[in-house]
């Protein structure tokens, strides 16, 4: 009869059988999960995208599987698919535009109706904000589709700016991805009066300078561009800091060479934007202007406190935690030589990872955040950082809450051999609480984390664990690639017996960490919802839903 038990029950279903009665589907690891629908895989996508793939999945199998979710996503309606890539983009909740612009471009095919297709073709300036993603988008583009005049207007139409405003993206943003701007410019024939501003940037773009004027042009449109014209022929750093202090000349448009000299670096810091600053910490110091207590540390810790200006910046958070891991260990990844950081800016990238995310405030409720630290979390990179897994993605997301709300409690759970026969070596059974708190940096939070030992998956143990401890929660926070399979009950039966024997209707969030289909949300309870790990919405829709 042992064979017979469990198997049509809908109160308690092992993992590797789907629940009776429900639309669940295989997963990766041999678990029986839902599918969340084309929407939600759309958001997953955008904001995690899939660089360094999964334990599961290559990068170009998540990436062919993601494309497909598009397609179907604009089959069935084109013009909120192109609606949704927007908002995201705009509202800088991705690490990374890559995604967006891949789907957009997507959105300007043959897979789009043909008002999608103009409607995406009007959003470009919208996603692509600046030169860089012009080019990738016309790097994606260039694969899906021929330049016909649709997509030769739009890019036109990108380029029918300020005079000056197309200086600055030329001298800023010179190309990318096998892209610049002369290409595009060759391409799309943006027309302007052949007497204006306009024409003469344009012509510079494409033909170049030939003689360039001892003096400053009378054309305010051109002095940019002139100042990077003698940058270029200049002999001594006194030159090189007078053009960047007078014109406000990029780093972009400094020749390298004058790039090891603190005094280049002291007079970029005065108008460096703020994505631009948070990359170039590490040279910062190694060259010496910011210092313990040096007037340049003063001038980037006033940049990095000023929470409107890191929004304004659409800083991700993520961003910020790939700057603070790469810092605070004095030496370079690719190459970026060594330096020793100050402390002061390594604490202030601490507390600017909280503040890209905006405040949020508490809730009252009770949280139970389980991270998932099974094995299959440690690989892959979210929104393509560096050291940033999903393992440890989710540790620093779960910070978030934590430091937000009065009553948390933070655990790791795994399966350790789990029911599979010692697939797993390592790893306890069951559930840990973790000794990592917000008052820590992230940093070591971090690290904690990462030094955790990794088992399989069992993502019903958080609720059986707060069953059995007696442990009252309002809330639980599951991060997870939602690949789940060793447990002997579903995550969903466990929290519906939670519920019953606690009497507490519990909510269940799941907090996606990889874009793949899977969820271990039952679509058909209203108390459980799928979120995106590090969508920078995520905080207050989490907030809002826990509060009913
Ligand atoms: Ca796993």
């Amino acid at each position: 009869m042992a064979y017979l038990k469990n198997v049509l029950s809908r109160k308690q279903t092992p993992q590797s059988q789907p629940i009776p009665g429900t639309a669940q589907g295989p997963n990766s690891a041999g678990g029986y999960t839902w599918h969340v629908d084309d929407w939600t895989r759309l958001n997953r996508f955008l904001i995690l995208g899939c660089e360094g793939g999964s334990y599961y999945a290559s990068a170009q199998k998540l990436a062919l599987e993601n494309a497909q979710a598009v397609i179907r996503c604009l089959a069935a309606d084109g013009p909120r698919t192109v609606r949704t890539v927007v908002e995201v983009s705009e509202a800088g909740r991705a690490p990374k535009q890559d995604p967006a612009l891949f789907a957009l471009a997507l959105a300007t095919t043959d897979h789009a109706d043909p008002a999608t297709r103009r409607e995406a073709l009007a959003a470009l300036p919208r996603v692509c904000r600046i030169g860089t993603h012009l080019f990738q988008f016309a790097a994606h583009v260039d694969g899906m589709r021929g330049w016909g005049r649709g997509l030769r207007s739009a890019v036109a139409a990108w380029y029918a700016r300020e005079p000056g405003e197309v200086a600055f993206q030329a001298v800023k943003y010179q190309q990318r991805d096998g892209w610049s701007h002369r290409d595009l410019l060759r391409l799309a024939h943006p027309q302007a009066d052949p007497d204006s501003s306009l024409q003469t940037v344009y012509h510079w773009i494409t033909r170049g300078w030939e003689t360039v004027p001892a003096e400053l042009p009378a054309d305010a449109s051109l002095r940019l561009v002139w100042a990077w014209e003698r940058a270029k022929r200049a002999e001594s750093v006194a030159e090189i800091v007078a053009l960047v202090r007078e014109h406000r000349l990029p780093r972009e448009a400094v020749p390298t060479q004058w790039l090891t000299h603190a005094e280049v670096w002291d007079a970029l810091l005065d108008d460096m934007p703020m994505m631009a600053l948070i990359r170039n910490l590490a040279t910062l110091t190694r060259v010496g202007v910011v210092a313990p207590g040096s007037d340049g540390t003063h001038r980037v810790l006033a940049q990095l406190r000023d929470e409107k200006r890191l929004r304004a910046a659409r800083v991700h958070p993520i961003v910020v935690l790939g700057a603070l891991g790469t810092y605070r260990q004095g030496r370079g990844v690719r190459g970026q030589g060594v330096w020793t950081p100050v402390q002061a800016v390594v604490d202030a990238l601490d507390a600017a990872f909280y503040a890209a995310f905006g405040s949020v405030e508490s809730t009252g409720k009770r949280w139970l955040l389980a991270l998932d630290v099974s094995g299959s979390m440690g690989c892959g990179q979210i929104g393509g950082m560096p050291g940033v897994s999903p393992r440890v993605g989710s540790a620093a997301m779960a910070m978030v809450t934590a430091r937000r709300e009065a009553d948390y409690t933070i655990v790791g759970f795994t399966s350790g051999s789990g029911g599979l026969g010692g697939r797993w070596g390592g790893g306890t059974p069951g559930l840990t609480p973790i000794p990592i708190s917000p008052r820590q940096r992230l940093d070591d939070v971090v690290q904690a984390v990462g030094a955790l030992p990794m088992g399989g998956t069992d993502c019903a143990l958080p609720m059986l664990w707060a069953m059995q401890q007696r442990v009252a929660a309002d809330v639980f926070v599951v991060y997870t690639d939602n690949e789940t399979w060793a447990g002997d009950i579903h995550p969903m039966q466990a929290l519906r017996e939670y519920r019953d024997r606690m009497g507490i209707p519990a909510k269940l969030i799941v907090v996606g960490m990889l874009a793949n289909p899977f969820t271990i949300a039952d679509p058909n309870d209203a108390g459980m919802l799928d979120v995106v790990g590090f969508d920078t919405a995520a905080p207050a829709v989490m907030a809002d839903f826990a509060k009913g």
